[in-house]
């Protein structure tokens, strides 16, 4: 439902907080779960909850998280599986515990893709389309070593509407957002860079913003943005102000 995504080059926790507010000032469009991925040395740790934001900081709370420069958070509105914890957002791919993802939408073809996943022995941590997209994303990166590239090449498999944002600990200054029929934007700051569902993810930083269009993959580092189409092409993003008013 609402998507923040934040890499910068402070180690401080900045990123858990950024992703925090962005969090909150998603609120208003509504949500049932919500959680955070942030990078930590050689893995991804996550915190998800069912419920309000407060029930995701009072986990927080009693299971902090240390400082890390990327991060991405997520509030969830359920279309596969109920509303619980295993359910919420970030789902991991992989065995080893390095790769996080969120997701808006609803990927169609969840099913086959989930049953040749099964079959090949990948279990499952939830009930939810996403996480089929979290061990296919898992795979292509062990192939391609490279989170933009494990990007291509899953959503070639996909159907449906999709914002997918990822983080993987091999590459602790990367964040890799998709979208397809579901919104995504760029922001660019001094030394830091922040995806969103909207520009309410990251308007308290900054007013700089990219547009994306259909079928594009972005990659945010500290240093900026490029953007692809998913056929590999290069893109470039749609420069714009936000002069919409939510300083509040
Ligand atoms: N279809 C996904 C789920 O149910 C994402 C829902 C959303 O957009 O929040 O987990």
């Amino acid at each position: 439902c609402g998507i923040v995504g934040y890499v910068g080059r402070t180690q401080d926790g900045t990123a858990l907080d950024v992703v925090m507010e962005g969090l909150a000032r998603l609120e208003y469009r509504g949500y049932d779960s919500a959680g955070v991925a942030l990078i930590d040395g050689d893995h991804v740790e996550t915190r998800k909850k069912s419920g309000k934001l407060a029930n995701l900081r009072a986990e927080l709370e009693s299971h902090p998280l240390s400082g890390s420069s990327t991060g991405i958070g997520h509030t969830r509105w359920a279309t596969h599986g109920g509303p619980t914890d295993e359910n919420a957002h970030p789902h991991r791919g992989g065995a080893d515990g390095k790769l996080a993802l969120i997701h808006n939408g609803i990927i169609e073809n969840f099913h086959s893709l989930k049953q040749g996943l099964v079959d090949e022995g990948v279990v499952f941590a939830s009930e939810t389309d996403t996480e089929v997209v979290a061990h296919l994303l898992a795979a292509s990166y062990e192939r391609t070593g490279d989170l933009t590239e494990a990007m291509r090449a899953t959503v070639a498999d996909l159907e449906g509407a999709f914002t997918l944002l990822a983080i993987h600990a091999d590459q602790p200054d990367v964040v890799v957002g998709a979208r397809r029929n579901s919104p995504l934007v760029v922001g660019l700051g001094d030394d830091a860079n922040y995806l969103g569902s909207d520009v309410a993810a990251f308007i308290g930083h900054t007013r700089h913003a990219l547009e994306l269009a259909q079928d594009q993959i972005v990659t945010i580092t500290p240093d900026g943005a490029s953007v692809i189409n998913f056929d590999g092409t290069p893109a470039e993003g749609k420069a714009y102000e936000v002069t919409w008013d939510a300083a509040a």
